[in-house]
Order: C-alpha cells, then structure tokens, then sequence
C-alpha cells in the first residue's frame, strides 16, 4: 500500500478523506503516494496560520532563520538518494537528472541560509549634517507559492528559501503530477524545527486551491512558476487585491548556431537542450536557428545523435530520455507532433508514441525533430513542452537574431559561435531574461538572477541576490544624531 502524504497546516500533519494518486509516468501501474486532496478551507487555515506566526518569525535575527535553513539542507543531504529516487518516480527524469536537482534545492537552501547574516541594506551619506540616512529590509507578509512539476523540488526551494529567510511566512501548493518531492522539503524543514504556521504545506487541484489563496485575506504576495495561461489568470486576481506578484511561465527558447560554430559542441549542446529532461525544463530548446552555410550537415549530425539517445524508465541506468510527465502533456505533445506534420513535413526523425515492451506502460514519446520549420508554424511560435525541435533555416547572423526575437516569450536563449563580437552583439540584442554561450540553454546556477522578460515573466527575477527585492521592502530611515 503506497503511504498516504499529509498536508502541513499550522505545524500538524493535517489529513482528510478525499486523496489523490502520485503515480509513476513510467510505469503508471505504480502508484508512488497518495496524497490529502486539500481544499479551499485548509488554504484559508493555512494562510491565518502562516498570519498568526508572522510576528514571531520576521522578529527573529536573520542568521536564526538561517540556521533552520542550514539544517533543513543538511536533513534532505542525508536523505539525498531516496529524494532523488523518488523524483524520478513521480516526474520521470532520469535518476542522474534527479539527482542533479536535488543537489540544487541542498545549495538554495544552504545559499539563502548564508544571505541570513548578510540581508543587504544601503547606507548612503545625507546632504545635511549629523543625518544618518539608511534602508533595513523588512518581510512582506504572508506569501503564497505556487509551483510546476518540471522542477519540483528546486522551484519549491528557490520560492521557500528566499521568502523564509527574509521572515515571511508561507503557503506553498505544489503541481498534483509531482507533489512528493515539495512535500519532502516542508518535512525536512519541520525536522529541522521551523516554527508552527511558518510553512504550510496544501496538495490538491490548482483551479480551487490557486482561487483560495490568491482570495484569502492574510495573502500579502504570489509568487507562481507555471503555464502563461493560469499566471495571466492569477495576475488579474493578484491586481484585484493588489497582491504583489512573481510569475514565471512559458518559452520558445532558440539556440543559434553560427557557421564559425565548434560544430560537435553545438550539435551536442542543441540535443542536450532540446531533449534531456524530455524537453520539459523551462530553459529547453524548442527552436535551433542555423545558419544557411552549415544547415543540411547540422541537421543530418543533429539526427544522427538524436537516434542514439535511449528513451525509458529514468531509473535504469543508461537512459538519456524520460517519459512526459502525464497523459494530458503526452497528448498535448502528439497534437503539436500532427500539427507539424502537416504545416512543416514529416519529422526528420522520431514522431511517434513509443509502446513497445514495458514502454507501453508509459508516457514515452520520441525525441523528434522537424527541419526546415518557417517562422509562422505553430511549432515554431507556441510552447510544446516536450522532446520536439524545430530546426529553421536562417540566411546570415543579423538573420539568426530576427528569428530568435520574433516570438512572444523571453525566457532565455542560447548562441553557438567562436566569433567573440558576435556573442556581445547577441548578448546586447537577445530579447530573454537569460542566455548562455557554447553552453546548452538549459542548465542555470541559484547564485544570479533567474527569470524572463517579454510574456514568460512578470515582477523581480528570483535566485540569487535579487531573490531578496521581491520577498522584501526596504523600510528607509532618516536620523539626526
Ligand atoms: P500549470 O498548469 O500552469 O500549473 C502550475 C501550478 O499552478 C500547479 O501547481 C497547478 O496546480 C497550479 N494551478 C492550476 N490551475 C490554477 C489556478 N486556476 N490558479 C492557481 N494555480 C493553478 O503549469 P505546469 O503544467 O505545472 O508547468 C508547465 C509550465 O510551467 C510550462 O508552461 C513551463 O514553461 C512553465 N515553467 C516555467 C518556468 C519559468 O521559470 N519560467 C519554470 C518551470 C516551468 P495543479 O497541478 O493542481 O493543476
């Protein structure tokens, strides 16, 4: 019998009748937790828990948060192979990826835990004498997070570190596909001693809970990593209340490959972008834009090293390629798969559901790749959010950069190319919050900013140093002496 999860209400284990299923994309006869389906009124007890302890928590010294911080990261340390595992088990990256994430949520907690002690003002001198003029940072109150099963234990973490350690308290709502690698994080952060009401934790169906919590009355701020369409949805409610809020949310992210380009890198890093993580990261390449000169012996390499990758069940070890997270995404993928068959031609590989043996159990769909795709395909301006690539054919570099531009999103992008003025060009006219250079897109670091710009992001960037602006105001001081 799989164990049933709890929520986390006002430091008690908080269950109810109603559950849900946590299963294993794939394998999905394997249910890996069954979870307390919560509703709307644990999120208004959440919230007046999370209100009550407010005073407490933002009243105590920063490097005291800190240290329920520090610990929390060393109790998921200690537990590192079993929350790893579980991640693949519930989300279907592969165990290395897993792996890779939950080192990531170790190190945002440690990082944010080490910002308790430092907590930046400003100090400038007056224009008047014996003025002391100076900023302290203040919480903003009782915030509510809202988080996507792509990364679901880092997103969880780079939201729960930051508001905790500048003395806000929480309510963080995980994605139902993948709710047990949030869930270990609040557990550990309750072995680790954070006070009751300062974390609660409520599972259960976005479209009632997300109403619940932007409405209930203590919510001070939102902070939501997710699709465009439920985070313009929470921005009008967010507004109605005059809610701060923080969304993170869709992309179309290119890589551009120049002719000067060390062509096996690019080839490796496009395939790393596109594909890894079955193309469900955020930061995935979903459209490769290369130029004319190189095209045709990009694509046939590109194909050539795509046909190696070995899609299953990201436990075993050798697998490159997991399954789509559920049945909805997986079909969401095959319909933009048919929508590109007919405007952009047959994949040059892959294209098809996968079934065969113990893949039938599964959510598996081959890494596919269209060529030749042109700028108004659907393929080429909506998001897919699984293993497909668009492969476009640009004539020149000023070319490369119209195209990768020409879309709504601006979450990041990529250039491939050994011309150091071409990469400043790029980095000067690249319309996204992020890019990386002869790197893949994917594969960002918690110590710098992260976030996007034009319809993928909306408020502060989360991560790093700036983290901070969004989970705190300044509070100036002016003071003769
Ligand atoms: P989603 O469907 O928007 O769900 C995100 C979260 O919102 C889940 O917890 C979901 O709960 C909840 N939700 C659903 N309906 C809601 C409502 N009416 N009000 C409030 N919350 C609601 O997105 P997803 O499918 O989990 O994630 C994939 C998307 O996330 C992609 O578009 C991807 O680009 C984006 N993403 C962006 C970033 C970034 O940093 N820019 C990072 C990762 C992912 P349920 O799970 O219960 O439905």
């Amino acid at each position: 019998m799989p164990e049933i999860f709890a929520n986390y209400i006002n430091g008690e284990w908080v269950t109810r009748p109603a559950t849900f299923e946590d299963r294993n994309p794939a394998s999905t006869d394997e249910v890996v937790a069954v979870f307390v389906k919560g509703s709307a009124q644990d999120i208004e007890d959440a919230a007046a828990a999370a209100s009550a302890a407010l005073s407490a928590w933002s009243n105590l010294s920063g490097p005291a948060r800190g240290n329920i911080l520090y610990k929390t990261a060393e109790i998921l340390d200690r537990r590192f192979e079993q929350v790893s595992a579980e991640m693949t088990r519930e989300e279907g990256k592969t165990l290395p990826e897993a792996r890779g994430e939950v080192r990531r949520s170790i190190n945002i907690f440690r990082y944010f835990a080490g910002e308790g002690a430092r907590l930046p003002g400003m100090l400038v001198p007056s224009e008047r004498d014996r003025v002391h003029m100076f900023t302290i940072r203040r919480p903003i109150g009782v915030v509510g997070l809202i988080t996507p099963w792509n990364f679901p234990s880092a997103i969880p973490a780079w939201k729960l570190a930051p508001a905790l350690i500048c003395g806000n308290t929480v309510v963080l709502k995980p994605a139902s596909a993948a709710p047990l690698s949030a869930w270990r994080i609040v557990e550990a952060l309750h072995e680790a001693g954070v006070p009751k009401g300062v974390v609660n934790f409520v599972a259960g169906p976005g479209a009632e809970l997300g109403d619940a919590l932007v409405s209930a009355k203590p919510m001070k701020a939102v902070s939501f990593t997710g699709s465009c369409q439920i985070g313009n949805w929470l921005h009008e409610q967010a507004s109605k209340r005059r809610l701060r809020i923080q969304l993170e949310m869709g992309g179309k992210n290119p890589t551009i490959v120049l002719a000067d380009a060390d062509f096996d890198s690019a080839v490796e890093n496009v395939v790393n972008g596109a594909f890894f993580s079955t193309g469900q990261k955020c930061t995935a390449t979903s459209r490769a834009i290369v130029e004319d000169a190189i095209y045709d012996r990009f694509v046939a390499a590109l194909v050539e090293r795509t046909k190696r990758l070995k899609v299953g069940d990201g436990m075993r070890p050798g697998i490159d390629i997991g399954p789509c997270v559920d049945q909805a995404q997986m079909e969401v993928v095959l319909k933009y798969i048919d929508i590109g068959r007919k405007e952009s031609g047959e994949p040059k590989t892959g294209g098809r559901r996968l079934t065969d043996g113990a893949l039938a159990k599964g959510y598996f769909v081959e890494p596919t790749i269209f060529s030749d795709v042109k700028e108004e395909h659907t393929i080429a301006r909506e998001e897919i959010f699984g293993p497909v690539l668009a492969v476009m054919r640009a004539k020149d570099f000023e070319d490369t950069v119209r195209i990768a531009n020409n879309v709504p999103f601006g979450l990041c992008s990529s250039i491939q190319t050994t011309n150091v003025s071409r990469v400043f060009e790029y980095v000067h006219r690249a319309e996204v919050g992020l890019l990386t250079v002869n790197l893949p897109s994917a594969g960002v670091e918690y110590q710098l900013p992260f976030g996007g710009t034009k319809d993928s992001s909306f408020g502060p960037k989360e991560q790093g140093p700036a983290a901070l602006d969004f989970y705190s105001d300044y509070k100036t001081v002016y003071l003769r002496y």
